[in-house]
C-alpha cells in the first residue's frame, strides 16, 4: 500500500510520502540504541514529568489531531475528539501510576535461603511497534505511555493511510521534552519490517492488526527469540437473555456495531438473542439502524461515516454479498449509498449459516448478523464458535446467567449489560487467533520489561 493520505469521504489523494530508505531506517535505529543506554537509566519522577507534558501539548491541539484523523481515516470527528480525550487520559494514567507499577516486588527471601529477595522490572530496549489505522491516535498511544514511562524507546511502524498522523505522533513526545531517540515514526511499508524487527538492536515489538499481519511478525520475531505481544482482529458476540433490560441493550447493541464506522476489533458483531426476545428486539434494533444519519463525517450530526479504504469497503460488501446469495436476509442497508466515497449503508443481516463466510470472518464495517437461539447453552456455541477471542457483551440480570457467561465465552474480556471498551484502568487483550499478551493497566507496562529475579544473601 502506498503511503498516502487519501481521504474516504471524497477517495482524493491529499498527499504521498516517500517511505525511508535502508539508510534512513539505519540511522533512526542507531539513534533509538544509543538513546536507550542513558533513557533507562532517567528517573521515573522525569519520565512522568515529560509525559504529562506531552498530555498537555496533544490536550491543546485537540481539534487540530481530531480533524487531521477524520480527515485520513474517516471517524467521525465527534469520535475523534473523544479518542484525543482518551489518549491524554492514557498518558496521564501511565504517568500517575508507572512508578507504583514498576515498584520492586518483594518475596519471601527466607523461604529461598536470601536475606532479602524481590523482582525488579527493567526496560528491555527499543521495541518495534506495528499499528493499524482505525483509532490512529489511541492504538500508538496505549503502547507508547508504557513503554516510554518503563524506560524503553519506540519505533513507530503505523499503517500506510495515516501517515500524517504517524509523523505528528513522532514529534510530539519530542516536542514535550523526551529527549531525542526516545520515540520515532519510521515512514515505512509493511515489506520494511521484516529486517527492521531482524536488527539486533531492536529488542521486542508489539502489532496491532490482522491475524496474517500478526502471524508474520510473530512468526519472525519467534525465529529471532524476540517478545512480541498481538493484538488481533475480533467477532465479539453480543448475547441478548430475557431478563434483559432491553431498552438499554438495543440502545447500546447499535453504538457498539457502528462505533468507529463498525471498524472496531472490540465491536460486537454477532447479536445473539434469545426466541423470547428476540422479535421485540429485532423491530428495534432494525428501526435504530435504519435512522443512522450516513455522511461527511466532519459534519457534528453524522452518525456513520465512511470505511476508511476502498478495499475495506469492497471486502463488506463481498461479505454481505457471499451470505445473500447463499440464503441470508438483509432487513435493512445492505447497499452502497449512491454517493462519492467509501460509504456502505449500516446493515442487518439474519438466517446466517455455517457455510456462509459471515459466519465465521470479521465483518470490519457497519453490518450486523443477527441469530435467534433456545436458550443459554446454545447461546454460548454459538458465541464461542469462531476462532476469535476478544471481546464478548452480554446482557442478562439473572445472576446465575451472569457468572455462566464469565466463566464460559471464550474471550479476553467480558461485558457484563455494557458494551466492551478499553481504558487504562483495566488490561486488555485476547485469546484465540486474536492474539496474545495484554495492553494497559499494570500488566500492560511489564510486557515488556524484564523482570529480573534478585537474591540478596
Ligand atoms: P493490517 O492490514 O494487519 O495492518 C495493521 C498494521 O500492520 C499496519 O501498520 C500494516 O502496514 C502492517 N502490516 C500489514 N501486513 C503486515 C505484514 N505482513 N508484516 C508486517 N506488518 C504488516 O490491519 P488493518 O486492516 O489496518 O486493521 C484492521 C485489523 O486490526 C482488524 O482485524 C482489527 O480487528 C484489528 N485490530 C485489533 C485491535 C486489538 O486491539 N486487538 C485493535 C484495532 C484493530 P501497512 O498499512 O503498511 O500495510
Amino acid at each position: 500500500m502506498a503511503i498516502a493520505t487519501v481521504n474516504p469521504t471524497t477517495g482524493e489523494t491529499l498527499k504521498t510520502f516517500e517511505p525511508l530508505d535502508e539508510h534512513e531506517v539505519e540511522e533512526r535505529i542507531a539513534l533509538a540504541a544509543t538513546e536507550f543506554a542513558t533513557y533507562r537509566a532517567t528517573d521515573v519522577k522525569q519520565r512522568a514529568a515529560w509525559m504529562q507534558s506531552a498530555a498537555s501539548l496533544l490536550e491543546s491541539e485537540q481539534e487540530q489531531v481530531a480533524r487531521l484523523m477524520t480527515t485520513e481515516m474517516g471517524k467521525t470527528l465527534v469520535s475523534a475528539r473523544s479518542e484525543v480525550a482518551k489518549c491524554v487520559k492514557g498518558m496521564m494514567y501511565y504517568a500517575e501510576h508507572a512508578e507504583e507499577f514498576l515498584a520492586d516486588e518483594p518475596a519471601d527471601g527466607p523461604a529461598v535461603g536470601a536475606r532479602r529477595a524481590y523482582a525488579r522490572y527493567q526496560p528491555l530496549g527499543p521495541v518495534l511497534a506495528v499499528m493499524p489505522w482505525n483509532f490512529p491516535l489511541w492504538q500508538a498511544i496505549r503502547f507508547a505511555a508504557p513503554a516510554l514511562m518503563a524506560g524503553n524507546v519506540g519505533l513507530l511502524k503505523h499503517a500506510s493511510n495515516v501517515p500524517q498522523t504517524a509523523l505528528y505522533l513522532g514529534e510530539l513526545f519530542a516536542r514535550a521534552g523526551f529527549p531525542d531517540g526516545c520515540f520515532q515514526t519510521l515512514l515505512i511499508g509493511s515489506g520494511q519490517v521484516e529486517a527492521v524487527l531482524r536488527d539486533h538492536r531492536v529488542v521486542a515489538a508489539t502489532l496491532t492488526g490482522s491475524e496474517p499481519a500478526g502471524r508474520s511478525v510473530a512468526s519472525i520475531a519467534g525465529s529471532e527469540v524476540k517478545k512480541t505481544v498481538l493484538e488481533l482482529g475480533g467477532s465479539d458476540p453480543y448475547v441478548v437473555m430475557p431478563s434483559a433490560d432491553l431498552d438499554a441493550a438495543v440502545a447500546t447493541a447499535v453504538t457498539a456495531r457502528v462505533q468507529n464506522n463498525g471498524q472496531s476489533c472490540i465491536a460486537a458483531k454477532r447479536f445473539i438473542v434469545h426466541t423470547d426476545v428476540y422479535d421485540d428486539f429485532t423491530a428495534r434494533f432494525v428501526a435504530r439502524m435504519e435512522a443512522l444519519r450516513v455522511g461527511d463525517p466532519q459534519e457534528e450530526s453524522t452518525d456513520v461515516g465512511p470505511l476508511a479504504t476502498e478495499q475495506g469497503r469492497d471486502d463488506l460488501e463481498m461479505l454481505v454479498a457471499d451470505a445473500v446469495g447463499r440464503g441470508a436476509h438483509v432487513l435493512c442497508g445492505g447497499f452502497i449509498p449512491d454517493r462519492p466515497g467509501w460509504f456502505y449503508q449500516p446493515t442487518v443481516i439474519t438466517d446466517i449459516t455455517p457455510e456462509m463466510r459471515i459466519f465465521m470472518e470479521e465483518v470490519f464495517g457497519p453490518a450486523a448478523s443477527l441469530y435467534r437461539v433456545a436458550d443459554i447453552d446454545e447461546a454460548l456455541a454459538l458465541a464461542n464458535v469462531t476462532d476469535f477471542g476478544l471481546g464478548s457483551n452480554a446482557w442478562t440480570t439473572d445472576e446465575i446467567e451472569q457468572e455462566r457467561f464469565v466463566a464460559d465465552l471464550e474471550a479476553g474480556a467480558v461485558f457484563i449489560n455494557g458494551m466492551v471498551t478499553s481504558s487504562p484502568e483495566l488490561p486488555f487483550g485476547g485469546v484465540k487467533n486474536s492474539g496474545y499478551g495484554r495492553e494497559l493497566s499494570a500488566h500492560g507496562i511489564r510486557e515488556f520489561c524484564n523482570i529480573k529475579t534478585v537474591w540478596i544473601g
